[in-house]
C-alpha cells in the first residue's frame, strides 16, 4: 500500500486537518515523524516520495533495525542531501528511549520506555544462565548468553483479570508496531546484544492483551523477525483467550509460539478471576487453539497463576489435568506463583502446595514447570507491571 505510512501518520494527527495525499504535501513539515516501525514496503514508498531508488529503503532498514542508529544524520549510507531533505520534512529514526530503569537483586531489569506521545511503557529484561528457568518457562540451564525480554503490547489492559495489577489501570491505549518492536531494540541496544551470537527469547506477556491490539502486535512480530533478525521460534505470545484473535493467529505464516493464560480448572472458577471467560469459555478457547497448525516439536503453553487456597488445591490440579488431557494437544503447563500487589485480595501458595500441584499434573502425564519469580523487588514480576509513579511510592513505602 503506497501511502500506508502517510495514513498512519494522519491517524495520529488531531482531527480537523487536511488529509495529505503525499508525504511531500504534508501540512506540517516541521512535525517530527518517527521512522521506527516502518516496514520495508513503507520505507520503499517513502524513498519513492523523495525520488530515491528502492535500495535506499534497504539501507535505511539496515541502519534502523540492525545497527540501531538513533540519529538520521549518522546514517552515512544515505546521501547527505537525502538525509537533509528527510530531516526538513520532520523525519527522524525514532528509536524508543529508556527513560528509567530498576535493577533487581536477581539481575532482572525493568525499564520505562517512552512511547510516541511521551507516555511510558514497561519492559523487562531477564538474564538467564543462573541455573533457574528461562522467562518463557523452559529450563535456562547455565548458559550466560541467554536472556528473555518481556514485551508490552498496550498501555494498561481492558481484560480485567482480578489478580493482575495492570488491570487496575484499565486500557489507556494500544501501542503501535514501532512502539512494540522498539521496546525490544531499546533493550538489546542497552545490553549491546549481538543478534545471532546471543540467544534472546521474547515473551509478549507484559502490559496488555496482544490479541486486542492484533494488527499492530503482528506487524511488530514481522518487523522483529524480518528486519531485526530474531527467529519467530524464540517468541511466545500469551493471550487470555481472545477467540477471534486465536483464529486469526492460526492463519499467520510467521507467528510466535502460543500461550494461553488458563488460571482455573473450569469456567465457573475462571469467570471469578477472569471475567473474559463469560465471553469466550474454555471449550471455545481450546477449540480455537486446536486450529493453530503447530510446527514440529512445538507445544502450546498453558499458564496457571496459583492463588493460595483458591485454585491451588489437589482437586483443582486433578481437574486441570483432566481438562488438558481432553484437549489432546501437544502442551506444557507453566505454574506461576502469584506475585503480591497492594490491595489485591489473594495470597501466595506455599512451596509445598506448589510442589504438590506440579506433581499431580505430572502424574497426569502433563509436563509442568514452576516459573521462578523474577524481579519481585522491583515490581517486574508477572502481573506486577503498573505505572511508574505508583510503583515508586510502593518502593518507597
Ligand atoms: S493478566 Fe494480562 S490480560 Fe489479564 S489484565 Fe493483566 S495484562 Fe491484561
Amino acid at each position: 500500500m503506497r501511502y500506508a505510512c502517510l495514513y498512519e501518520l494522519w491517524s495520529m494527527m488531531p482531527p480537523g486537518r487536511k488529509k495529505p495525499t503525499s508525504i511531500l504535501d504534508s501540512p506540517e513539515p516541521a512535525e517530527v515523524r518517527s521512522l521506527f516501525g516502518f516496514n520495508i514496503q513503507q520505507l520503499t514508498d517513502l524513498m519513492a516520495e523523495f525520488d530515491a531508488p528502492a535500495y535506499r529503503a534497504k539501507q535505511l532498514a539496515e541502519a534502523i533495525y540492525r545497527q540501531w542508529e538513533d540519529d538520521l544524520e549518522k546514517v552515512s549510507t544515505l546521501p547527505k542531501p537525502l538525509r537533509e531533505a528527510m530531516s526538513e520534512r520532520g523525519f527522524k529514526v525514532g528509536l524508543p528511549q529508556i527513560i528509567e530503569s530498576y535493577v533487581s537483586m536477581d539481575g532482572t531489569e525493568r525499564y520505562l520506555i517512552a512511547g510516541n506521545d511521551g507516555q511510558t511503557v514497561e519492559t523487562v529484561w531477564m538474564p538467564d544462565g543462573d541455573g533457574g528457568e528461562a522467562g518463557d518457562g523452559s529450563e535456562a540451564g547455565t548458559d550466560l548468553r541467554r536472556a528473555t525480554i518481556c514485551v508490552s503490547s498496550q498501555i494498561g489492559c481492558a481484560v480485567n483479570c482480578q489478580f493482575c495489577l495492570t488491570a487496575k489501570l484499565g486500557i489507556i491505549r494500544n501501542l503501535t508496531a514501532g512502539e512494540i518492536a522498539g521496546q525490544v531494540v531499546a533493550v538489546l541496544k542497552r545490553h549491546k546484544v549481538e543478534i545471532g551470537k546471543r540467544r534472546i527469547n521474547l515473551v509478549f506477556m507484559g502490559m496488555g492483551e496482544p490479541f486486542l491490539n492484533y494488527d499492530e502486535f503482528m506487524a511488530a512480530v514481522r518487523l522483529l523477525v524480518k528486519e531485526v533478525g530474531i527467529p519467530e521460534s524464540r517468541m511466545t505470545v500469551s493471550t487470555s483467550g481472545i477467540v477471534p484473535g486465536i483464529l486469526r493467529f492460526a492463519q499467520e505464516p510467521v507467528r510466535p509460539k502460543l500461550a494461553i493464560s488458563l488460571n482455573a480448572p473450569n469456567d465457573a472458577a475462571r469467570t471469578e478471576i477472569m471475567p473474559i471467560t463469560k465471553k469466550w469459555d474454555l471449550a471455545h478457547v481450546i477449540q480455537a487453539v486446536r486450529q493453530v497448525p503447530l510446527r514440529p516439536k512445538e507445544k502450546v503453553t498453558f499458564e496457571y497463576v496459583l492463588l493460595g487456597g483458591l485454585n491451588d488445591r489437589d482437586r483443582d490440579a486433578d481437574e486441570v489435568g483432566q481438562l488438558l488431557r481432553r484437549a489432546n494437544l501437544p502442551l506444557k503447563v507453566n505454574l506461576i506463583v502469584w506475585n503480591p500487589g497492594p490491595g489485591m485480595p489473594y495470597s501466595m501458595s506455599d512451596p509445598h502446595t506448589v510442589h504438590l500441584f506440579q506433581y499431580r499434573l505430572k502424574y497426569n502425564n502433563l509436563p509442568a514447570y514452576v516459573r521462578r519469580p523474577r524481579g519481585r523487588d522491583i515490581f517486574a514480576a508477572c502481573g506486577q507491571l503498573k505505572r511508574t509513579s505508583e510503583k515508586l511510592v510502593q518502593l518507597g513505602g
